[in-house]
Parts: structure tokens; C-alpha cells; sequence
């Protein structure tokens, strides 16, 4: 690295100017958001109405962009479906420039295509850096970074200068690999680690079980996952770091992310406009209580999120965190998406979240996976550490059944590897079963 270095996002202008308005947005009052959002929300709502597809569904519902005259107006405006949008994208999308099609492959694994234009991917980038700049991050920090992009070379290592970064495979989360990186590691130095939670975890597990050491580092930023509370402790022990998350999805409608001081996500108010629904679409408010993610997008420009159902479920925690201050809708966990959920014989649904055990159940295992391919049914593949024997076992069933309860069949097997997904992240539940938004 030369001492010119600039990391290549700080040479993208609209992620400059996105992250200075940003940094001035951070105190707002909550009647300064609530004024920003409306006018967002107008303009957005004004923007959606000139694709056919939304005019259509506007005036069927019997609404004009000129009926949203309040936050609570937006409740008047219809819901919409991923699926709505993918089967007429080009009737719910716009010309604008520099439009590109990008895809997400989603938790059903159904890829869902649309529209995103530079400015919304360079303002979806510098909301990002936003948060992470609460606990320390800076562009050009060096990283270690586990990506699920596969890595071509031979050693499974890429040396990204533009960005600072040392991404490693994470597709080659094996101990013969982790040791490598590790090396790699101690060489870079990195101030940060950047992993899916399911790869940090299962390289912190390797970490721990095998007592190496690694370089002393600032924080670990997940992303593209669910965190769960095992991994979390189970990084910061093993790291001695913060653990950071947000949740984000593609379509660039909710951002939340941890604070300076705790773990609950503090939903972004200048990103987007994010509801938690009840079953019955009603906005849900009791600190505690779940509620669908539904967004609409303030930086969508090409293909527009008008009030998008994005089936993933939130726990409200309240308005305004008392440790930042800030007035934001806070959650404090994601519950999950669709496909994070066990069904057992008689349809109760079981979250991951509470599946995801903080005691010692898991450690004579190096790693896990549920797969349900029918109601009722589920199979806990594990790779054994030398440590597990029938005894062990017994515990992990034991403790599964207690969980799970006595209407599913939980089967056992042990397998000597379990293979990342298309995007290298490694699932903890395999659900076969289509769940529709409803049945919960
Ligand atoms: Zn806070």
C-alpha cells in the first residue's frame, strides 16, 4: 500500500456526499425524521405511480400519490408482493440511468431479479459504512474478509488493494484452509473481520477447539445473515471484539444496525420506511411482540419498493434506544425469515432463533444442519469432534426434543462434511417445506 492509498468507495461521489448527509442526519430529532420521511415517502410513492404496474394496483385501491399527506396515509396504500414484482418487473420498474439488473437469491433460493441504479447501490454502500463507523470502522482499515464469491486462485486468497482487504474462501472454511488463512492473517494484520455469521462462527469454533491464536482485532461485521446470540458470544470470546450485524436485504428498503453500546437494530430512518405488521396487516407497537418487515425504499429509483412484504419477521423492542439516544424504531432481534422456521407434526412453527441454544449442547460437534423435507420431520446432520460419543449424543437429542417437542421425529447423522450454499454461506436449516406468510 502506497501512502496515496483512498479506499475506492471514498472516490464515488454520491457515496461521499450520501455519508456527509448522513453524519449531519445523525441527531435528528424525531420531528426532523418525521419531516425527511414524509417528504420521502411523497416523493417515492410519486416516483412508483409513473410505472404501470403500481398505478394500476394505486388505483385500484382508489389512492393517487396526492392522497399521502401523513405517515399514517401510507397505510392506505396497498402491500407488495416479491412475487408480483417478479412476474411483471418490467411493468414495476423505471429507465433511469446506469440502471443494472441484479439478483438475489433469497432464502427460498427462488432467484428474484430487478432494477437498482448507481446512486441507490453507492447510497446503499455508504449506510452501511454509517453504522459501522459507530463502533470504530474506517474506510481503508485493513479486513480479512470471508466471502461467499468464489476465489479463483490457487491458495483461495485475493488481495483486494482498492479496498484494503484480504478475502479469504469461504467455501474453504476446513481446517486445513483455516490454517492457512490464519497464517495469512498474522502476516495482513487486519484490524477487522468481515464474515457471514455462519462463517465467522465456524471459523472462531476451529479457532477455539484447536487453540490458535489470531491477530488482535477491532470487531467483526456480519452481514447477509441472521446473527444468532451462540455465534455472537461465541465470536467475541473467541475474537475479544465487538460483534456487529445489521439486518439489509437487497431491494434497499430497511437497514438497521447495532449502535455504539448495544446489540438491538436500530432501523435507519433516512434508508427507508420499514412497518412491522401483524398477521392481519395491522402496525404492530407492544415492545416484545413480532411483526412482518414491510418496506418502502427511499433509494430505489429503477425498479421502486412501495410498502414490499419481504417475509422476514422482527421483535419490536421499542421506540428510541436509552443507551444512543437516537429516536429510531429499534428491534431487538430478527426472528427469523420464512425459511428459519421447523414445522413440526401438528404445524407449530419453531424459530431457529430459539432452536440456536446457548449451552454447551453443540460443542462435541464442529458443525451442524437441520433439513426438513416434510411436516414433522427434521434431520440433524453433524460433523463429530472426537469428543462426541453416544453419550453426547443422547444429550444433543434430548435437548433438540425439548425444543422441538414430542410431534417431530429428529434423526440424527453424522457426516463428515456439509457443503456451503451457492453463495458459500452455511445454513443452519435446510427447509424444503414451502411456508406461506400466514400459516405461523
Ligand atoms: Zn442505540
Amino acid at each position: 500500500m502506497t501512502t496515496t492509498f483512498v479506499h475506492a468507495d471514498l472516490l464515488n461521489s454520491h457515496y461521499v456526499e450520501w455519508g456527509a448527509f448522513l453524519r449531519d442526519a445523525d441527531r435528528w430529532s424525531s420531528q426532523q425524521i418525521a419531516d425527511y420521511q414524509l417528504t420521502r415517502l411523497q416523493h417515492a410513492v410519486r416516483v412508483a405511480n409513473e410505472t404501470e404496474g403500481y398505478r394500476e394496483r394505486f388505483a385500484a385501491a382508489g389512492i393517487t400519490p396526492a392522497d399521502l399527506r401523513s405517515l399514517d396515509d401510507l397505510r392506505r396504500f396497498p402491500l407488495i408482493e416479491k412475487d408480483t414484482i417478479r412476474d411483471r418487473l418490467r411493468d414495476f420498474s423505471r429507465e433511469v440511468p446506469d440502471r443494472e439488473y441484479v439478483t438475489t437469491g433469497g432464502s427460498t433460493g427462488v432467484p428474484f431479479g430487478f432494477y437498482r441504479d448507481k446512486v441507490a447501490f453507492a447510497r446503499e454502500l455508504a449506510s452501511k459504512a454509517h453504522q459501522y463507523h459507530r463502533i470504530g470502522w474506517r474506510e481503508g482499515d485493513p479486513q480479512l474478509v470471508f466471502r461467499g464469491l468464489p476465489i479463483t486462485s490457487p491458495d483461495h486468497v485475493q488481495m483486494v488493494p482498492e479496498f484494503n482487504e484480504l478475502r479469504c474462501s469461504s467455501y474453504h472454511l476446513v481446517p486445513e484452509w483455516m490454517e492457512r488463512f490464519t497464517a495469512r492473517a498474522f502476516e495482513y494484520q487486519p484490524l477487522w473481520l468481515r464474515c457471514y455469521p455462519s462463517s465467522g462462527h465456524i471459523f472462531a469454533r476451529w479457532l477455539k477447539d484447536t487453540g490458535r491464536r489470531f491477530p488482535a482485532i477491532k470487531g467483526v461485521l456480519c452481514a447477509s445473515e441472521n446473527l444468532y446470540d451462540f455465534q455472537r458470544d461465541l465470536m467475541r470470546e473467541v475474537f475479544n471484539a465487538r460483534v456487529f450485524s445489521h439486518y439489509g436485504h437487497y431491494e434497499l428498503a430497511v437497514l438497521a444496525g447495532f449502535c455504539e453500546h448495544e446489540d438491538t437494530y436500530h432501523v435507519l430512518p433516512q434508508y427507508g420506511l420499514a412497518e412491522l405488521l401483524d398477521p392481519d396487516g395491522r402496525p404492530v407497537t407492544t415492545p416484545g411482540a413480532v411483526g412482518e418487515i414491510v418496506g418502502t425504499s427511499f433509494l430505489m429509483a429503477a425498479t421502486p419498493f412501495i410498502r414490499y412484504r419481504t417475509r422476514d419477521y422482527a421483535r419490536l423492542k421499542g421506540v428510541g434506544c436509552a443507551a444512543c439516544g437516537r429516536p429510531y424504531q429499534v428491534w431487538d432481534r430478527i426472528e427469523g425469515r420464512l425459511q428459519e422456521f421447523i414445522v413440526t407434526g401438528t404445524g407449530r412453527w419453531i424459530s431457529m432463533t430459539a432452536i440456536n441454544m446457548h449451552d454447551d449442547v453443540f460443542d462435541h460437534v464442529a458443525q451442524f444442519q437441520f433439513h426438513q423435507k416434510e411436516r414433522g420431520k427434521v434431520t440433524f446432520r453433524y460433523i463429530p469432534r472426537e469428543t462426541c460419543g453416544p453419550d453426547q449424543l443422547m444429550d444433543i437429542r434430548r435437548r433438540l426434543m425439548i425444543k422441538l417437542g414430542d410431534d417431530t421425529d429428529l434423526r440424527l447423522e453424522a457426516v463428515s462434511e456439509i457443503p456451503p450454499t451457492a453463495r458459500g454461506k452455511h445454513r443452519f436449516l435446510l427447509q424444503d417445506l414451502k411456508l406461506a406468510f400466514g400459516d405461523a
